[in-house]
């Protein structure tokens, strides 16, 4: 773990793991972590290398194993990011196009890494249409009825963060935390059997905030009292700290907040359910939590809240006006699985009267892609900006685009 070595963050003494699966999954993205690190170029490298920051990764779980008759179901990171910082408000303000990456809290970029890894799939299955020779990695298959790509039904995906999403879910009121028990039944591959099933919480105190959308705290904004909700002794670390929830004061929606929005939606964005993409939503089937778990806390504030989501059923024709068929695009409420694990993602100490240091405006992201291309990058997560690799412009997925457009 030597990429890692300067992080120091983290008592881990008194956590403890859901199971095995939990432990798992934390152990594939941390290492998946530090191999990205390790293969950053030098300057870049050391940069990564020093400060605190917080780590999520997307986990496929595959039931197809890795092919031998008697295989478990292999668990492999494909998409991670890492970064605690957004974009001011004045630099928003300035960027007319809107090309920039906004915000780079390590759940929203391993949300955008997730989406470049799909891309990556989609190509896979299109250019072995016909074969499967070369089809172990590929989570899609063709859905006959809508010509278009499904994820396997034996692939699942599984969120890890190293700490609780910023916003709803670190706001530590009107819900009772129970001590997690560690489920020595369960095997490295195997999530809870009943990880799906939340009980319906009481929403009392709505009037207080308990279900409202927060927004990440922009430094640079003017304070606004006005708010209801904001977390205690917030104050002085800002957004660094990955945990404010403060009411109004920026515009970049809190990291609980977009995880409730896509388990009503789905992660893969919009443009991935057009034509010839994805034939329906992809979903969450577990979120891991590293620091500050608090079971009904994160339910409430990831998946709860949106009991009154209807989603939509097949999409009919007539409104669809092309297919005669009704499409799958079914969106429904999604309750993924709640764990934790006592696996460190920052593995020192606190200097004494230090707090941890979140300065670093580096954020990386990385996914897995089709075939030796570049699959990673770091952000400024100040300016929003591509800094590493250089290339043409410092657009995020610039490269990428570039390269799609080509090829059709
Ligand atoms: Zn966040
Ligand atoms: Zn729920």
């Amino acid at each position: 773990m030597t990429a890692g070595g300067a992080r120091s963050a983290e008592k881990v003494g008194r956590r403890v793991s859901t199971c095995a699966f939990a432990d798992a999954i934390a152990r594939v993205s941390i290492a998946a972590h530090d191999a990205a690190v390790a293969s950053l170029p030098d300057p870049e490298r050391a940069r990564l290398s020093s400060g605190q920051t917080v780590l999520a990764s997307i986990v496929v779980r595959d039931g197809r194993g890795g092919g031998g008759e008697n295989d478990r179901a292999r668990v492999r990171v494909v998409a991670l990011g890492a970064g605690t910082k957004f974009m001011t408000s004045s630099s928003i303000d300035s960027d007319a196009r809107g090309v920039r990456v906004r915000d780079c809290h390590a759940e929203v970029l391993a949300r955008r890494a997730l989406k470049r890894f799909l891309y990556a799939q989609i190509d896979i299955a299109r250019a072995r249409r016909g074969t499967v020779a070369d089809a172990r990695s590929c989570v899609l298959e063709r859905d006959a009825r809508s010509n278009r790509w499904s994820i396997r039904p034996d692939v699942t995906f599984h969120m890890y963060t190293s700490s609780t999403p910023c916003g709803n879910a670190t706001v530590k009121r009107w819900a009772r935390g129970a001590k997690e028990v560690f489920d020595d039944a369960l095997d490295e591959s195997t999530p809870p059997p009943d990880a799906k099933t939340h009980e319906k919480p009481s929403f009392g105190s709505v009037h207080e905030g308990q279900l409202a959308f927060t927004y990440k705290r922009d430094p640079t904004a003017l304070e606004d009292d006005g708010g209801e909700i904001r977390e205690r002794g917030g104050g002085g670390g800002g957004d660094a700290a990955a945990g404010a929830a403060v009411h109004i004061t920026g515009r970049l929606l809190s990291c609980s907040d977009k995880l409730a929005v896509w388990n009503c939606v789905g992660v893969q964005g919009a443009l991935l359910l057009c034509e010839n993409a994805l034939s329906s939503p992809v979903y969450l089937a577990s979120v891991t939590v590293g620091r500050k778990f608090n079971r009904a806390i994160l339910r409430r504030a990831l998946c709860c809240r949106m009991h009154r989501f209807r989603g939509t059923d097949a999409i009919s024709a007539a409104e669809d006006g092309t297919a005669a068929e009704p499409r799958s695009r079914v969106f429904a409420l999604n309750h993924p699985g709640t764990m934790c694990t006592a696996v460190p993602f920052d593995v020192g100490t606190y200097a004494p009267g230090e707090g941890a240091n979140f300065d670093r405006a580096d954020a990386l992201v990385w996914w897995e892609g089709r075939d030796g291309g570049e699959t990673r990058e770091l952000i400024d997560a100040r300016t929003g900006s591509r800094s590493f690799p250089r290339g043409d412009d410092d657009i995020s997925g610039g490269l990428f685009a570039r390269r799609r457009v080509t090829r059709t």
